[in-house]
């Protein structure tokens, strides 16, 4: 793995930047790579090796992008394991949980991303049949991708793009860095062309900020926090840049009375905590149907109190770190704000799990709160659970759509009719019935200040596709 470098125009180069991050291992605090920090000029080098490459490679046949993406698939599958290391080294992720969930990301989206390229008919008639419609890519596109779900961020950004046809500059989180280096390997394996593909490491205020408002990037892909979101979308005002945001949540989960409660209570605590509380559409509000409450309340005490907290390179059940001690404070103040605004501390709380006096490891919190309280209303981003009571439909509905954001909800009900209906008036991009998992081919992202991309399959290469009409 080339830690010190840049893969910019097809090799691995020196950086021009002498700035480094020093990335640490959350579980132990130890220092565990140096990594270069990207200047100016780095990011300048970098697009313009993608611009340069723009012509010939938006001109590449879909037969050409298929054999590379094959090759990637064959690849990715082969060196799986080193993923997966490398994404417990640099953030955390638990080992068991790393390879169940988070490293099949990867070929999982290179296949469904194939069967998209097999079928997507980038050039066909208008529905009167008298022009033809082609959709052809943006153009440049920069991608800028947070460390949560390291290499399922980096993938729903690099397929579409390179699908598409557009060239494309990778900024990783500073903090997943290496698991995007071994990426990036795996691309320059499989064989796409000189420029198609760049990548380098850097932070948000140089990197980030420089590629979200070049003049030469047609379109940001950007995936994080709301704040950096919003900043990225006015970088692209001055040149009219197609923005596509994923960003933050703090999504409901309704709990009704008639549901399997003792399931529900389980998938509830165990999609919160899991992956250390770290998921953007991680159900962090649960609303509960007043019947069912006191029984659900004793449940969820007993399956947070349950959730294990341990060393992320063995396997297990358990949940590993957060991935820096600025998350891990930022985390132990919510919770002590969660108290001073009294909210009602159910498990969990300051301070690690005893036993753990080193590494970034968080006690699994549970609160019941009122409504307005800002630990239920703000993104925590770790493993902390809120609890609220309703006592209508109309009410569960009301409060699970009074927040900001808008990326996930989850239903649990005995009633898959109430389920529809319900998921039909909730504003979030996706709504989960009992526990149901999505596929890798269903589109992902938000509404209201959870972002208006869609990601994934078919919908994540529309971003990345503009439509010309030709008329003869
Ligand atoms: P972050 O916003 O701090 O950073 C995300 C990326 O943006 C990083 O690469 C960072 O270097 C870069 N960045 C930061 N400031 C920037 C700026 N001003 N201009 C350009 N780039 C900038 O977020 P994070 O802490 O890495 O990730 C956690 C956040 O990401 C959470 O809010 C989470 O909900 C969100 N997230 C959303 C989704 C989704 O699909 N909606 C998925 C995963 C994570």
């Amino acid at each position: 793995m080339q830690v010190d470098r840049f893969y910019i125009n097809g090799e691995w180069v020196k950086p021009l930047s002498e700035a480094t991050f020093p990335l640490a291992n959350p579980a132990t605090e130890a220092l565990i790579a140096s990594i270069p920090m990207a200047n100016r000029d780095d990011v300048d080098r970098a697009v313009s090796a993608a611009k340069q490459a723009f012509d010939s490679y938006s001109q590449t046949s879909v037969a050409q992008r298929i054999g590379w993406f094959t090759n990637l698939l064959h690849i990715y599958r082969q060196r799986s394991a080193e993923i997966t290391d490398a994404m417990i080294r640099e953030m955390g992720c638990a080992r068991s949980f790393t390879e169940d969930l988070q490293t099949p990301c990867g070929d999982g989206h290179i296949e469904a991303m194939l069967e998209v390229l097999a079928n997507f008919e980038f050039e066909h008639l208008s529905p009167r049949g008298g022009s033809t419609i082609i959709h052809e890519p943006v153009g440049v596109s920069a991608l800028i991708t947070p460390w949560n779900w390291p290499i399922n961020q980096v993938v729903a950004k690099v397929l579409p793009s390179l699908a598409s046809g557009c060239p494309c500059i990778l900024k990783p989180s500073e903090e997943s860095a290496l698991s995007a280096l071994l990426f990036a390997q795996m691309i320059h394996d499989a064989g796409f062309p000189a420029g198609a593909f760049n990548m380098l490491n850097g932070d948000g205020a140089v990197a980030g900020n420089h590629l979200s408002s070049h003049p030469d990037v047609d379109l940001v892909s950007f995936t994080g926090s709301t704040r950096a979101g919003k900043l990225v979308q006015a970088n692209g005002i001055d040149t009219v840049k197609r923005v596509v945001l994923e960003l933050g949540g703090k999504s409901p989960n309704i709990i009704f009375a008639d549901a399997d409660l003792p399931t529900a209570v389980q998938f509830s605590a165990e999609a919160c905590f899991s992956n250390a509380g770290q998921t953007c559409d991680a159900p962090t509000r649960v609303l509960v149907e007043r019947s069912a409450y006191e029984q659900v309340k004793k449940g969820l005490i007993e399956a947070t109190r349950n959730t294990r907290v341990g060393d992320p390179m063995q396997a297990g059940e358990h949940i590993g770190p957060v991935v820096n001690k600025r998350q891990f404070d930022l985390i132990q103040g919510m919770i002590e704000q969660g108290i001073n605004e009294g909210a009602e501390l159910l498990a969990g709380g300051v301070g690690r799990p005893d036993g753990l006096d080193q590494g970034y490891y968080i006690q699994p919190t549970l609160f019941a709160v009122e409504h307005t309280m800002g630990i239920n209303t703000d993104e925590i981003f770790g493993p902390v659970l809120c609890m609220t009571v309703f006592d209508t439909e109309e009410e569960a509905i009301r409060l699970a759509n009074d927040t900001v954001y808008g990326l996930g909800a989850y239903i649990q009900t005995a009633d898959l009719d109430k389920a529809r209906r319900v998921a039909k008036r909730i504003r979030a991009g996706n709504v989960s019935v009992n526990g149901a998992a999505y596929d890798y081919d269903v589109p992902f992202g938000g509404m209201k200040q959870s972002g208006n991309g869609r990601e994934n399959g078919l919908y994540g290469l529309h971003d990345f596709l503009d439509i010309k009409a030709i008329t003869l």
